[in-house]
């Protein structure tokens, strides 16, 4: 397992070459022998689409998107079967977005590797994800693929999250679901459903018991007792389940 880190200035070391940088975790990991490792190191940097030149130049002669590619040929080295993928796009600009991701999405292909990603643009999360977890303050509240998580929300956080990403459509008209107050200190959780102060949906029981995530098909998930879209998503699990 290997991970890609956010912020591409800050995640590789300023003082060491590319090559330095890249070969250091095959060192550590004893992974052969010098000519073996060189190797390796070639082969991770043409995997990213760098050529061999990079390789002994140093980060800040790169731009953000080239230096991501860095960090991803870093944890490629190793030949992870999976990578923590920490918002691995978000500090760069729209179109170097799309690269990268369209680099992830070649790895993912060529190389059968899984991806945990951990983002908050859920853009990007419905065109890079399989399947979606949505956390709030700490715990899963929803699970599920991700067409239906986007599509058919069951939590009302999701639906806010949701309805607050912009549609690509000029024309398009939203309805933002409001939410009230502010996140509560992670210190000091509210008692029951950790929602329940913003929710519009709450009831009493709901600051009484925490609900656990619970099926609402065999494909999704949702830790609420009053779930949005409950029926459409019956339909829905009960049309994958016929077919
Ligand atoms: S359990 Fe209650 S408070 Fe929590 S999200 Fe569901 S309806 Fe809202």
């Amino acid at each position: 397992m290997q991970i890609v880190f956010q912020d591409p200035y800050a995640s590789l070391n300023p003082r060491r070459t590319v090559r330095q940088s890249l070969s250091e975790p095959l060192r550590v990991h004893k992974a052969g022998s010098r000519q073996a490792i060189a190797q390796k190191v070639q082969r991770a940097i043409e995997e990213v689409g760098l050529p061999q030149s990079a390789l002994d130049r140093f980060p800040h002669e790169f731009s953000g998107g080239q230096r991501q590619r860095i960090g991803i040929a870093r944890a490629l080295v190793l030949d992870p079967e999976i990578i923590i993928a920490d918002e691995p796009v978000s500090a760069l600009d729209v179109s170097v977005q799309a690269q990268i991701l369209e680099l992830l999405e070649r790895l993912k292909r060529d190389r059968g590797l899984s991806f945990v990603f951990v983002s908050h643009d859920l853009g990007v999360v419905r065109h890079f994800c399989d399947t979606v977890c949505v956390m709030y303050l700490g715990r899963i509240i929803e699970q599920g693929l991700s067409g239906q998580v986007l599509d058919h929300p069951l939590h009302p956080y999701t639906r806010v999250l949701r309805d607050s990403s912009p549609l690509p459509d000029p024309k398009a008209r939203i309805t933002l679901t409001k939410i009230k107050g502010e996140i509560p200190a992670p210190t000091n959780l509210p008692s029951g459903c950790t929602f329940h102060p913003r929710c519009t949906r709450a009831r009493p029981e709901c600051a009484l018991q925490i609900p656990a995530l619970g099926a609402m098909s065999t494909s999704h998930s949702v830790a609420c007792f009053y779930p949005l879209n409950a029926d459409v998503e019956k339909r829905i699990g009960d049309s994958l389940g016929a077919a």
